[in-house]
C-alpha cells in the first residue's frame, strides 16, 4: 500500500479526538519491555525496533506464526457461549446425531455435485491465495477449496471432520486478493479452532437443508438460540485469525466495508465508500454496546439475521482487539505454541 494511502488509514482510525493507544511489547529477542504507538505498530510494524538489542519488534509480513494454538487468540465470547451451548439438554445427542447421520460423505458429496474443486490444474491461482494464508498461520491441514457460483458474497468452512473450503463467486468479483487472503485466513481460523463439526451444525440448523431430517424436532429453542448464538460469537475469534493470516489491517477494514455494503458497479458509479465513516459508525456501536446487551437483545437478534451477521459488531471488536488486546504481542511473536513445536 501506498504510503499516503496508509495515513489515511491512520487518520480515519485515529483521528484527533481519538488519538491512537500505547503499548508496551516484549522484544522475543532480549526480553526488553519496549513502548509503541498502536497506530504505528498495526500499520507500520516494519518501524519498530528493540531499543536494547536492536531486532526487529514484530514479525515480517510473510513469516509464519509458528505453532501458534487457536487459543492464543480465541475470543472470550467465542469461549463461554461454546461453554454455553455444551451444557444446554440435548446438545451431546445432536452432536452424536450428526455426525453418525450426516457425516462427511453427505457434504462432501453435496460440494462434489455442485461446485468447482480447485487444485494445481484448476484455478490454481486462488489456492496459492489460500496456501499464502496457511503458510502465515502455520496451519498444516490442507482443506479442499471449492468455488461455488453466487450473487451472494460469502465463503464457508464445511466437514466433519475434514474440512473444505468453499467461496462463493461473488467474492471474487468484489474483493482483491489481500482480502481473498484475509476471507480464506478467516475460514482457516475456524479450522484452527476446531469449529467445523459445530458450524456445519448451525448451517443445517439455518438453511433447514433437509439433511437434519426428523431430528429437526428435538431441536428446542435454547438449543437452537445457543447454537446460533456461538455460530455469531465463532466468528470474533475466525476475524481475528484473518488479520494474522492477512497481515493487514487495511485489508481486514476494507473486507467489512465491502462485505456490509457490497462493492458494486452501481455504488462505485455514484461514490466511493469511505472506511472512516464506517470506522465512526463502529465506534459508536461499541459506546452504546451496554454489557447486557449480548444477553439480551443480541442473543435474541442474532436468531433472526442470517447472511451476513453484525458486520460493524465484528469490526468493532476487532478494533478492540488491536487495540487492547494481545494482537500486538502475536505480531511480536509473544504467543502460545503447540507442543509439538
Ligand atoms: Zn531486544
Ligand atoms: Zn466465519
Amino acid at each position: 500500500m501506498a504510503e499516503s494511502a496508509q495515513h489515511d488509514l491512520e487518520k480515519a482510525l485515529w483521528p484527533a479526538d481519538h488519538p491512537s493507544p500505547s503499548r508496551i511489547i516484549t522484544c522475543r529477542s532480549c526480553g526488553r519491555k519496549n513502548r509503541v504507538r498502536v497506530s504505528v505498530a498495526a500499520l507500520y510494524p516494519e518501524k519498530y525496533r528493540c531499543g536494547s538489542c536492536d531486532h526487529l519488534l514484530f514479525l515480517g509480513v510473510d513469516e509464519p506464526l509458528t505453532g501458534i494454538v487457536s487459543s492464543a487468540y480465541e475470543h472470550e465470547l467465542d469461549r463461554k457461549s461454546l461453554a454455553t451451548l455444551k451444557a444446554v439438554p440435548g446438545f451431546p445427542a445432536l452432536v452424536k446425531w450428526v455426525i453418525a447421520n450426516v457425516g462427511e460423505r453427505t457434504l462432501r458429496i453435496q460440494q462434489m455435485s455442485s461446485s468447482i474443486r480447485c487444485n494445481d490444474s484448476q484455478f490454481p491461482e486462488l489456492l496459492r491465495l489460500l496456501d499464502l494464508a496457511r503458510q502465515r498461520l502455520d496451519i498444516h491441514d490442507t482443506p479442499v477449496l471449492y468455488l461455488s457460483e453466487s450473487p451472494r458474497m460469502n465463503a464457508a468452512t464445511a466437514g466433519v471432520e475434514n474440512a473444505a473450503i468453499i467461496v462463493w463467486s461473488a467474492i471474487l468479483d468484489q474483493l482483491d486478493d489481500g482480502e481473498l487472503v484475509s476471507i480464506f485466513a478467516h475460514e482457516l481460523g475456524h479450522l484452527h479452532a476446531n469449529h467445523l463439526l459445530y458450524k456445519t451444525m448451525a448451517r443445517l440448523v439455518v438453511e433447514g437443508t433437509g439433511l437434519l431430517g426428523g431430528y429437526v424436532r428435538f431441536l428446542t429453542i435454547p438449543l437452537r438460540k445457543a447454537l446460533l448464538l456461538w455460530d455469531r460469537c465463532s466468528e470474533l475469534t475466525a476475524d481475528r485469525a484473518a488479520l494474522l493470516g492477512s497481515r493487514s489491517l487495511e485489508a481486514s477494514l476494507t473486507t467489512f466495508l465491502k462485505l456490509a455494503g457490497g462493492n458494486r458497479p452501481g455504488i462505485a458509479r455514484r461514490t466511493t465508500l469511505r472506511l472512516e465513516p464506517f470506522i465512526e459508525q463502529a465506534r459508536e456501536l461499541a459506546e452504546i454496546e451496554a454489557s447486557s446487551w449480548l444477553d439480551n437483545a443480541l442473543a435474541t437478534l442474532m436468531t433472526l439475521d442470517l447472511t451476513h451477521p453484525y458486520i460493524v459488531w465484528r469490526l468493532m471488536h476487532l478494533l478492540e482487539w488491536v487495540e487492547q488486546g494481545n494482537y500486538l504481542d502475536i505480531m511480536a511473536g509473544n504467543y502460545a505454541r503447540s507442543l509439538d513445536d
